[in-house]
């Protein structure tokens, strides 16, 4: 295995891998004695982010549980570091409140009563349930709904193996804008920044605290600075993260893209730009725009119409719009133009998350990197594919033959993924009904926009007739579910992981710590629920055995796919799925292994990861293979393809691979957006989002529109409740605390020792405007469809007329005495005073309770925040169907009747908005009775037919 040392780290401070069987440290709490204590150290993978780094959990000898995890120096990604999240997973393991067995609900649905049921009973229940319902041929009313994955494929696999169109995710509320953005340019949809080697990195957002990829990244940016790059950031909050840039740019919320064409304009207009990169590499020779035709022409001509096209982007307009300074803009441009191809950039919530458009973000951003040749490079911007491995199982069932429209409706042709914040909305509509609901390490509730519409979709057993949700601790989308049946946490599970986390591909591989050790003791298990607490079980397993439940007999087809490769007919076991793909699908691996005279499994079971190759730079410039050469053809346009398929591009004269999309180059002029009904963005743009400070004037009552130019379509203004007053400012509700994870982190007392609180940020200037507000002081925040209560904060770290508030906090529970993460949640009392009428108020906040555990005593914070998502009804964009999670929202101080936590919310306003918002798309068909654009990615892909919605034209 390669040390990582190259960043200097002292890996000498990491317990050598031949001492992990038996490694030694003195017990701290025996101190000043000197008392050893013995540990075996097992490797496995954090789960409480996406970024998947490596924990090795110390297991006590003396005890046989796991006492602390630390960091796996032999992960290539995280080499041996870890947010507070990753060590605090100690603390989720043994939480005295923690679910150890599957509950069936005992009353009504959401009354609370629970009793304990058996894994037979529930795979009985379900298989039986899923079956009827695959033989009536209503597949679609089969649903798996995801929050975090936290593997790669095992549940296309299982989905795709059952037949049908029903795996739904959160990625709506999360990153389809940013990753339209860059989809658009070049197939692949996540950004993936070689921070390390770079000399000028711009970030969107506060990517150094808690940015996706959030260790992995942050370590790589530090990297990069200390070897002399320059950081700026654009963020309209002082961030952990802007505070140690270079330069902080505070834009206003939803004017980035403004910022960043006016930054292309400058590297455009003096000339910066790299022509070769440009000329090679982007179609620019389909650009068709203000009446300008690039076929034909020279591309010197082509660069003066884009001159033309961008000249309102000047710096001046660009301040006007975002508040950033003129001055910073030009010499921040001048800054990327001279880092060149060691420009890197990140961007994926924040801006392209908060705003309608917000993925022109990213389509802007990514004109920068075109712009500088910066694709590919070290210290670029790199595609997400290239630096991110996935092996192939032993088997892959066949696309599914049904396309959900409860997924993907006609009315969003183009977004990235399932339009799952629409689903209640979608079934109030008479879309559909869902017959068995699988929710799994997902709380909508809780995290997405509009909950209590959630609430009366989950209560409603006509529209949802089954529910399990899959979960290692309460939710409140729990709450409401028919079966609770408890999933591991990081250390008592399988899954294979990899991310795009920095220029190389690796695996990561997450395995049950205490199975593994009884294991190499000669024990033997048939499930891992068996070596876990209680009876937790592990999802391989559990869809394993559900899917022989569903089809016990094989008759249906199904169960085939969950058989050994080894002993056919026989179940499929967790260490026959990962031990064949070690084998067989990632190159090197046998090889590395064998040398330590270790069978692959055997050695990802020792060290946890493995990195598969460093070799990931400008991947589209590799030759056309010479078997997909052999009977191919050049198009006039220059892609070799062949059978009808893209195999590849002429480039300099020479056939190499490119990129995956149409035109196997970079997209500046994107044809797909023209063909589907959206040619005015056919070229990076940039729009005023729904927050814009014109739509704040307009909603006062004062229709001007400071700017004519932007056109107004696209802004559906708000329309307020009848009793909603205060000054109109914008909300940006999401940004994320570093050591919390949504609304996974509530049973965690350390990470809620840390923060417990979410204020609403007002800076100093507004408090005036609002009275002579002070921090502590109680606000009314009202929104298009209620209002929620809570304390100012008054801040400078934060632009004028632009109010924030952290995402995390405002967990609430409905009983008092049952035992759901007592240490983070407030008890409420939910009313429903009349149709769709919901109010809340706080009861009590945090106290202290009893447990196992003498620390719960100790809780000595009493603030669990305030649940803001309830009161913001679903701002779908016409274009990607991302939330647009950005809020206009009155301010005024709370009233003698308001008191701290309350919460107003009116559903029918929220599917009011909800149809103002569908009424500014453009549905498909598009050409040839398409549903989508086939070139466009799709979360597990139907088969080829299933895309059309009448015959192909
Ligand atoms: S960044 Fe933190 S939470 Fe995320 S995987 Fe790494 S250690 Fe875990």
């Amino acid at each position: 295995m390669t040390d990582f040392k190259r960043d200097g780290s002292h890996l000498s401070s990491y317990p050598p891998v031949e001492k992990w069987d038996d490694w030694v440290e003195l017990d701290p709490e025996a101190w000043p004695r000197r008392v050893e204590k013995h540990y075996q150290l097992v490797p496995t993978v954090c789960f409480n982010c996406e970024s998947a780094c490596g924990l090795l959990a110390y297991v006590d000898k003396a005890t046989g549980q796991v006492a602390k995890f630390e960091g796996n120096p032999k992960h290539p990604a995280s080499r041996g570091r870890l947010c507070a999240k990753g060590p605090a997973t100690i603390t989720q393991i043994h939480d005295p409140d923690r679910i150890l067995y599957p509950m069936k609900r005992s009353g009504p649905r959401g009354g609370g009563k629970w009793t304990r049921t058996s894994w037979d009973e529930v795979l009985e229940t379900f298989g039986a349930r899923i079956r009827k319902a695959f033989r009536e041929n209503r597949g679609e009313e089969v649903m798996y709904h995801v929050g975090r994955p936290g593997q790669d494929h095992f549940m296309d696999r299982t989905t795709q193996a059952w037949g049908i169109d029903g795996h739904n995710s959160h990625t709506n509320v999360c990153s389809s804008s940013a990753r339209f953005g860059y989809l658009l340019w070049h197939y692949t949809d996540r950004p993936s920044p070689d921070h390390a080697n770079a000399r000028f990195i711009l970030l969107l957002s506060a990517h150094l605290e808690s940015g996706h990829y959030f260790n992995p990244h942050a370590q790589r940016i530090i990297e990069g600075k200390m070897a002399g790059a320059k950081l700026a950031v654009m963020d309209p909050r002082l961030s952990n993260t802007a505070s140690m840039a270079d330069y902080w740019m505070p834009s206003y919320p939803g004017t980035e893209a403004a910022v960043l064409l006016a930054m292309a304009m400058v590297i455009l207009g003096e000339n910066r730009f790299d022509a070769t990169f440009v000329k090679n590499w982007t179609n620019w020779e389909e650009l068709e725009v203000d009446g300008f035709s690039a076929k034909g022409q020279s591309f010197e001509a082509l660069i003066e119409a884009l001159k033309r096209h961008y000249a309102k982007f000047t710096p001046e307009f660009a301040e006007k719009e975002s508040g950033v300074k003129a001055e910073v803009i030009v010499k921040t441009a001048r800054e990327i133009a001279t880092a060149g191809s060691r420009f890197a950039s990140h961007l994926w919530r924040g801006s392209s998350s908060g705003n309608l458009g917000g993925w022109q973000t990213a389509r802007a951003l990514m004109l920068l990197h075109v712009l500088t040749g910066s694709v590919g490079t070290p210290g670029g911007h790199s595609l997400s594919a290239w630096n991110k491995f996935v092996p192939q199982p032993f088997s892959d069932p066949p696309p599914q033959k049904r396309w959900n429209e409860l997924l993907y409706p006609l009315e969003w042709p183009l977004c990235t993924h399932e339009m799952s914040p629409l689903l209640p909305h979608f079934l109030k509509e008479g879309r559909g009904r869902l017959e068995a609901y699988f929710t799994r390490v997902f709380n909508p509730v809780w995290t997405y926009p509009d909950g209590f519409s959630w609430i009366e979709m989950l209560r409603d057993e006509e529209k949802v007739g089954l529910h399990a949700a899959l979960t290692p601790t309460w939710s409140e989308t729990a709450w409401f579910a028919d079966y609770v049946l408890p999933m591991g946490f990081s250390s008592e599970r399988h899954d294979l992981m990899s991310q795009e986390s920095y220029a190389g591909r690796w695996i990561g591989f997450r395995q049950p710590v205490l199975r593994v050790l009884q294991e190499r003791e000669g024990k033997k298990f048939d499930y891992t629920y068996q070596a876990n607490p209680g009876e937790v079980w592990e999802e391989d397993e559990f869809w394993i055995n559900l899917s022989w439940a569903i089809d016990p007999d094989g008759s249906m087809g199904i169960r085939q796919w969950f058989e050994s490769p080894y002993h056919p007919g026989q179940k499929l076991t967790v260490d026959e799925y990962y031990g064949w793909m070690f084998e067989n699908s990632v190159p090197g691996l046998p090889e590395a292994a064998a040398k330590e005279g270790l069978k692959p499994l055997e050695y990802m079971r020792k060290y946890g990861a493995y990195e598969v190759t460093t070799d990931v730079y400008k991947l589209n410039e590799k030759p056309v293979a010479a078997a997909a050469l052999s009977g191919s053809k050049v198009e006039a346009n220059g892609v070799v393809t062949k059978e009808g398929k893209a195999v590849g591009v002429i480039v300099d004269g020479e056939p190499v691979v490119g990129y995956n999309t149409p035109s196997r180059k970079l997209e500046l002029f994107s044809k797909t957006m023209a063909d589907w009904q959206w040619p005015e963005f056919a070229l990076p743009e940039y729009y005023r989002s729904h927050i814009h400070h014109s739509a704040q004037t307009a909603s006062m009552g004062n229709g001007e529109d400071s700017d004519p130019d932007f056109d107004k379509r696209y802004v559906p203004l708000v329309e307020w409740p009848k009793d909603s007053n205060g000054e109109v400012y914008t909300l940006m509700p999401i940004f994320r605390l570093p050591h919390l994870i949504h609304t996974r982190s509530g049973n965690s007392k350390f990470l809620y020792e840390i923060a417990h609180k979410n204020p609403l940020w007002v800076n100093p200037v507004d408090a005036q405007k609002l009275g002579g507000i002070r921090t502590g002081d109680l606000l009314k925040v009202h929104t298009e469809i209620g209002f929620f209560v809570l304390h100012a904060w008054v801040t400078e770290g934060l632009a004028p007329g632009v109010v924030a508030c952290s995402h995390h906090m405002g967990r609430w529970r409905l009983n008092q005495e049952d035992q759901l993460e007592r240490m983070s949640s407030a008890w409420v009392n939910l009313q429903e005073v009349g149709k769709g009428q919901w109010k809340m108020r706080q009861i009590s906040g945090v106290e202290s309770y009893e447990t196992s555990d003498p620390d719960t005593k100790r809780v000595w914070w009493s603030d669990a925040g305030v649940h803001q998502n309830l009161t913001f009804p679903v701002h779908p964009d016409p274009i990607t169907g991302m939330h647009c999670w950005h809020q206009m929202v009155r301010v005024e101080r709370a009233g003698a009747d308001d008191r701290y936590g309350d919460i107003f919310v009116d559903t029918n306003l929220s599917f009011a908005v909800y149809q103002r918002w569908k009424a500014l798309t453009r549905p498909a068909p598009g050409p040839g009775g398409l549903r989508r654009p086939l070139w466009i990615p799709r979360m597990r892909r139907p088969e080829g037919a299933a895309f059309y919605v009448s015959k192909k034209a």
